[in-house]
């Protein structure tokens, strides 16, 4: 039987709806809903603060305080009690509010007569929107029931805002959805990129949070939770039996979506008068919350497994989502949570540009990005639920930057900027078949790096002279189960293919620890990084790099063939390594298969111990390529995917120079070719630099090209080192900012 605050509570939103129904404007409904509210809760005051900015709340419409106070009292987030429900996204119960910490006393609301305090956010889908509070004069903590009320009162003032129901003449709020945003984010993929909004997963609009019949609500959930339960049964029917980790994930997904817990908090949501979508999204949303703050990564896994199991009982009670028969837009700019590396590659090069909430300079997606060359910026906070399909986006990848729905001036500064960059290409495309050949005569090789058969046609346009780096992990990356050696070799064969005779050199797979394959089991490991990963993983799974390395040898049948072994850290494993394909070369003689006219065998060094290997490692090795990306964080022990330190230490600090100078000296004493394959290596005074210490092989995206051989054509490399010598003598941290003096010396 329900009971009587379910009753009071259906009530109280019957009557929120019929406010909505009238024809008023934004801030008058505003108005007579907290006097409802007020009324019904038989508290004195009522008010609601809503965000200006992210950072701003603002009295919005009271009942109970003074009404001069309306649109005048502001706190910022943190501030007061208000402001620290909003932080905390978590009600404040207090009996005796002035003298709680934090209390913020404002005498032009004059609420110091009123001693008992509730305070709940409102907010949808995790994004804050603002805080519902009321007050008495009695000093009494409010009951749990109260509290649940006054929660779900919040669930549809959030769903109502969302619909846009207190915009319009004399509101307090601007129209969502409408207004231009700016995000500052991170960046992941440089370059620039305008186009429209095309969200991953289609919003799902909630049109009614308020249910007339409870029964009838109740059973449409229990239905719709019923038929979820089956798709999940479905889905794990449809795992082959083998794959074990992709049932562990589905096991998962069964256990919430059977949970207890889940479903009744749900059905007291309905009982109070939420619809079915509003009391999911009200779940959802306290999820997303405790989201925001959880620490623990396996936690946050099984959050995004419950938010991911919410919006498909979304789509089942509204039937939205999926197929919306929504139309990809012309330059179409991918707004999304997160996105894994295959449903990114589903997209191709269909996107312009990619922005997500999440993500990590070194996720799966940002290494498909970066493959793709697609501009790709991380961690905007917000955009997922702020975007709309079809709304105007740019995207500054440089800087990490974005504007959704920019203003004029905006747009335009972005259309020059980008059109500074198009003749700047054009310019660079002149210099396409010129050689990277500096002032002083030295030449540098300038090689590209890809991953992906798309990558190839670049070599023409860029002006490369060949992949100097062959990421092979995205074909495993990207696929639920190991590729066939069949697959893998007819794939390297269409590389080399497209190559034309060019060199390409493939380095084996760099997979482990973050760059976990789906179908690989995985092992916490407290330190990733410096874990299980590449040629560690390699020379324990045999079987995988075996099948790997014939599916190399079968590709290059009578060309050459060139290979190296990512992450190694001593002889040792480079001389395991090779001694497997060397193995290998026999085994495929001896099967009768045309072997490769030539095969040489590399190491990657990224970690620096292998500048201080013996010295028969370098004649042992065909050839040495530096992964700068790697080599960087170890040698400084700053994280590349941490964004706090992982700009911390420049590329020309003097260190690593003098390291990288000991790398090109130990090569040189035993004549091995020596190339460097990291991100830096496509920036040009960094590129200038390293081929001012020695180094005459560059790979890098092909887009950096046409930019680091422009600068190196113009600069005598010897004067360079002497610049560079000169700094490095003077006790200069970096030697970055006397090369850019030399350089604005040259004119
Ligand atoms: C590197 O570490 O510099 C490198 C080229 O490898 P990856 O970026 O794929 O780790
Ligand atoms: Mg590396």
């Amino acid at each position: 039987m329900a009971d009587q605050t379910d009753i009071e509570s259906r009530k109280l939103l019957r009557r929120l709806r019929e406010a909505m129904a009238e024809d008023s404007a934004g801030q008058a409904r505003l108005d007579r809903i907290t006097h409802l509210i007020a009324d019904s809760m038989n508290t004195e005051v009522c008010s609601i603060y809503l965000f200006r900015d992210a950072e701003t709340l603002e009295l919005c419409a009271t009942e109970g305080l003074r009404p001069e106070a309306v649109h005048q009292t502001r706190m910022r987030m943190g501030e007061g009690l208000v402001g620290r429900v909003a932080r905390q996204a978590r009600p404040v119960n207090t009996a005796d509010a002035p003298s709680e910490r934090g209390f913020r006393f404002m005498p032009e609301t004059g609420e110091e007569r009123f001693s008992s305090f509730l305070g709940v956010p409102i907010q949808r889908l995790g994004e804050r929107l603002g805080v519902l509070v009321v007050q008495s004069r009695e000093a009494r903590e409010y009951s749990e029931d109260e509290v649940y009320a006054l929660e779900v009162v919040a669930m549809v003032l959030a769903e109502m805002t969302e619909l846009g129901a207190f915009t319009g003449e004399g509101a307090a709020l601007q129209a969502r959805h409408t207004q231009p945003v700016s995000y500052r984010g991170a960046t992941a993929q440089e370059g620039a990129a305008m186009g429209q909004v095309w969200l991953h997963e289609p919003r799902v609009v909630v049109t009614n949070p308020i249910a007339d019949d409870v029964e009838a609500e109740t059973q449409r959930l229990t239905e719709a939770v019923d038929q979820l339960r089956l798709s999940v049964d479905d889905l794990l029917a449809a795992v082959p039996k083998g794959d074990k980790d992709q049932r562990e994930i589905l096991e998962t997904y069964r256990m919430f979506a059977h949970s207890r817990g889940w479903t009744r908090r749900m059905t007291a949501s309905v009982e109070r008068g939420l619809s079915a979508e509003a009391a999911v999204e009200k779940e959802q949303s306290a999820a997303r919350t405790r989201l925001q703050s959880q620490p623990d990564a396996y936690m946050r896994e099984r959050l995004n497994d419950l938010d991911d199991l919410s919006n498909r009982l979304l789509r089942i009670l509204t039937g939205q989502g999926g197929d919306t028969g929504a139309q990809m837009p012309d330059r179409p700019i991918l707004v999304a949570r997160n996105i894994g590396p295959g449903e990114l590659l589903d997209y191709g090069r269909s996107l312009r540009g990619i922005v997500l909430e999440q993500g990590s300079v070194g996720s799966h997606a940002t290494i498909v990005a970066r493959a793709l060359a697609i501009p790709l910026v991380i961690h905007a906070r917000g955009i997922s639920t702020e975007a709309l399909n079809g709304d105007a986006i740019l995207v500054d990848g440089d800087q990490g930057i974005v504007h959704l729905r920019p203003e004029e001036n905006v747009a335009s500064a972005f259309r020059d900027k980008m059109a500074m960059r198009a003749k700047a290409q054009e310019r660079y495309a002149d210099l396409r078949e010129k050689p990277a050949q500096a002032l002083c005569g030295t030449t540098v090789r300038l090689m590209m790096n890809a991953g992906l058969m798309a990558d190839l046609p670049s070599l023409e346009g860029s002006g490369a002279e060949g992949v100097g780096l062959f990421r092979t992990e995205l074909q495993f990356l990207a696929r639920n189960k190991v590729p066939r050696r069949g697959d893998l070799a007819a794939l390297y064969g269409r590389v080399m293919d497209a190559a034309k005779g060019r060199k390409v050199v493939f380095r084996t797979l760099d997979i482990g620890s973050d760059k976990v394959l789906p179908y690989m089991k995985r092992e916490e490991e407290p330190n990733p990084a410096l874990g299980w990963r590449a040629i560690r993983v390699g020379l324990d799974k045999k079987g995988v790099m075996r099948m790997q390395l014939q599916a190399l040898i079968r590709a290059a049948a009578g060309r050459p063939l060139s290979v190296m072994f990512p992450f190694v850290a001593q002889f040792d494993e480079y001389r395991a390594a090779r001694q497997h394909l060397l193995d290998e070369l026999e085994r495929e003689r001896k099967l009768g298969h045309v072997l490769p006219s030539e095969v040489e065998i590399g190491a990657m060094l990224e970690t620096p111990s292998l500048a201080f290997a013996p010295r028969q490692f370098f004649e042992m090795a065909d050839f040495v390529s530096i992964g700068g990306n790697d080599l960087k964080q170890f040698f400084f022990a700053a994280d590349r995917e941490n964004e706090r330190v992982r700009r911390r230490y420049d590329t020309l600090n003097v260190s690593f120079l003098t390291l990288i100078e000991h790398i090109v000296k130990r090569c040189a004493e035993t004549g091995t070719p020596l190339s460097f394959c990291g991100e830096d290596a496509g920036r040009p005074v960094e590129a200038m630099c390293f081929a001012a210490m020695g180094l005459r092989t560059l790979s890098m995206r092909p887009a950096s090209i046409g930019p680091v051989k422009s600068l190196l054509r113009r600069v005598n490399l010897d004067e360079a080192k002497e610049a560079i010598d000169a700094a490095r003598g003077s006790g200069d941290q970096s030697v970055r900012p006397a090369v850019m003096e030399w350089l604005r010396g040259l004119g």
